[in-house]
């Protein structure tokens, strides 16, 4: 079983095309492939009465209540809802960066998505942000280039990124901090 793994999607993210009808949140609750178990649908499918449900649904199986949010854009509308924790797209751009404070200023970790697959540069980044190293993308970059400037500066978290094919495993991802030396800092002990 996996320590922590806040990074999944679920039938919530309705206009995914890599979400099936089967990624239920009552499928997960049966699975139980981690300890602590957080769920990130996609903010722009959440918004107006939709996201009653969601919470409701997290909460009825005690799983953590996030959400991944796609740039500056939908920023200051996510940081109104009592999420417990924020997984952001950090487009390369100006205005995707400054966005970032709005999200600490609520008061709740902040995770910065698969960095390698948007263009996200660390630099740019507040130390105060989680650093992703997810399972989906990041074999397909040269991580141990990316990353490897960056271990001292920040601390990281494991995440699936639970669509398929790679749902509810962090296998290549462990392998990746392992090599880097850095561990999968556990959120919420
Ligand atoms: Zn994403
Ligand atoms: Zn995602």
């Amino acid at each position: 079983m996996l320590a922590q793994d806040l990074h999944i999607h679920t039938t919530y993210s309705t206009g995914d095309s890599a979400v099936v009808s089967n990624q239920t949140i009552e499928l997960l609750a049966s699975v139980k492939h981690a300890k602590v178990i957080g769920i990130s649908d996609h903010f722009d499918y959440l918004t107006d009465k939709k996201f009653e449900a969601y919470r409701d649904n997290v909460r009825k199986y005690g799983l953590i209540l996030g959400t991944e949010v796609d740039g500056a854009h939908w920023v200051d509308e996510a940081a109104k809802y009592p999420f417990e924790y924020y997984i952001y797209h950090c487009y390369n751009n100006s205005k995707d960066y400054l966005a970032i404070d709005k999200l600490l200023a609520t008061g709740k970790p902040v995770i910065i998505a698969h960095p390698q697959a948007l263009d996200t540069d660390l630099s740019k980044v507040p130390v105060d942000c989680y650093i992703e190293i997810n399972n989906r993308y990041v074999w397909r970059y040269d991580w141990r280039k990316f990353y490897t400037p960056f271990i001292g500066t920040f601390h990281f978290v494991l995440g699936s990124d639970a669509h398929q094919p790679n749902w509810l495993t962090h296998s290549v991802a462990e392998y990746v901090a392992s090599e880097l030396g850095v561990t999968n800092t556990l959120i919420f002990e």
